[in-house]
């Protein structure tokens, strides 16, 4: 199978489509979503019903929940509530019913997805260092666990000693010793310093991860956050990556 592994859209169709053009020529059999396809950009309708058609599976994030009431907006800074509000206004009847449909935790025979963290699925933690990837791993079942959340790509590898390695991105082969955690980064709002929309291929036939950059309108994507009265920062910042 070769599965085509997104998260963090945040409403930024621009993104989106350029990454579904993307995946059009990798050959993918099966997609997934790993959460927050709403939330900053301004095409919050348009983003849940592609990721609606195109993936079979999509995961609870932060804000899907937040604007469906299934998350306090207390846990957002300033900016990202502004966005929540807005996008809450704007949700329609399916789009909220989807959103509040979404689990936190998606397990299958070849990997598990979780928003933030496994050990704590519906706190929304940033997965960044070895502590919090030590803590997903002691709660990971199976070998491998893709997540987003932080936006930024990473690969956590624990190796048959129990050490755990870290690698920035790129491509990776999958060793039967090893357990992985893969953050695919995101879609619709990188903040790695690199604005480039971010997806992920995983291949289990020939047991290899890749974690793709592909640059797309962003002035448009920008132009959009600013005419819809959203805060102005939420477009620049697509502009830096950051
Ligand atoms: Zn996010």
């Amino acid at each position: 199978m070769r599965y085509g592994i997104f998260s963090d859209v945040h409403s930024n169709l621009e993104a989106l489509d350029t990454v579904i053009k993307a995946y059009e020529k990798e050959d993918i059999g099966r997609y997934l979503c790993i959460g927050d396809v709403v939330g900053y950009a301004a095409n919050p309708i348009e983003c849940v019903e592609k990721v609606k058609a195109l993936a079979s599976t999509t995961v609870a994030g932060n804000h899907d929940w937040a604007v469906v009431d299934l998350f306090s907006v207390e846990y957002f800074i300033p900016v990202a509530k502004e966005a929540l509000f807005w996008t809450k206004n704007k949700l329609t009847d399916s789009v909220r019913y989807f959103l509040e449909s979404l689990k936190p935790v998606y397990e299958n025979e070849d990997l598990t997805l979780v928003h933030g963290t496994l050990e704590a699925p519906d706190e929304f933690n940033y997965l960044t260092g070895d502590i919090a990837a030590a803590e997903t791993f002691s709660a990971l079942k199976g070998k491998i666990c893709f997540v987003g959340h932080t936006h930024r790509s990473g690969i956590f590898i624990k190796d048959y000693l129990d050490s755990i390695h870290y690698k920035e991105s790129g491509q990776i082969e999958i060793k039967e010793q090893n357990k992985y955690i893969i953050n695919v980064g995101s879609v619709g709002q990188p903040r790695d310093g690199n604005p480039l929309a971010a997806y992920c291929i995983y291949d289990t036939e020939k047991k290899e991860v890749q974690i793709k950059r592909v640059s797309y309108n962003i002035q448009a994507a920008r132009a959009k956050i600013i005419q819809a009265g959203l805060p102005q920062y939420l477009g620049e910042r697509l502009l830096s990556g950051t």
